[in-house]
């Protein structure tokens, strides 16, 4: 056996990152703030792109592959995102990756 331990990608480990979806969502993004932002950066800061725009330009967001990472709330200039963790026992699991 080698001693050499394989060094995982960032998507390499990402793969492994497993959900357990909560029907309540731990993440409320009012839109209609969304529509005065110019620079909407929850489209760039977000590790999962979970922030989209549909074809009217409007901000689309789906909570159910956060990585709660908490970067959204930090960034939206607007006041715009209600940020809470997802109740015990449900949200993202690291401990595959
Ligand atoms: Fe994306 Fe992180 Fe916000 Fe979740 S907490 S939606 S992963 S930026």
């Amino acid at each position: 056996m080698s001693n050499v331990e394989k060094k995982l990608s960032i998507e390499e480990r990402l793969a492994l990152v497993v959900f357990n979806v909560d029907e309540e969502p731990h993440i409320i993004v009012d839109v209609s703030k969304c529509d005065t932002c110019d620079l909407k950066p929850c489209l760039y800061v977000c590790p999962a792109n979970l922030y989209t725009l549909d074809e009217n330009g409007k901000i689309q967001f789906n909570y159910e592959g956060c990585l709660e990472c908490g970067s959204c709330r930090v960034a939206c200039p607007n006041d715009a995102v209600k940020w809470n963790h997802p109740r015990g026992g449900f949200g993202v699991q690291y401990r595959f990756g």
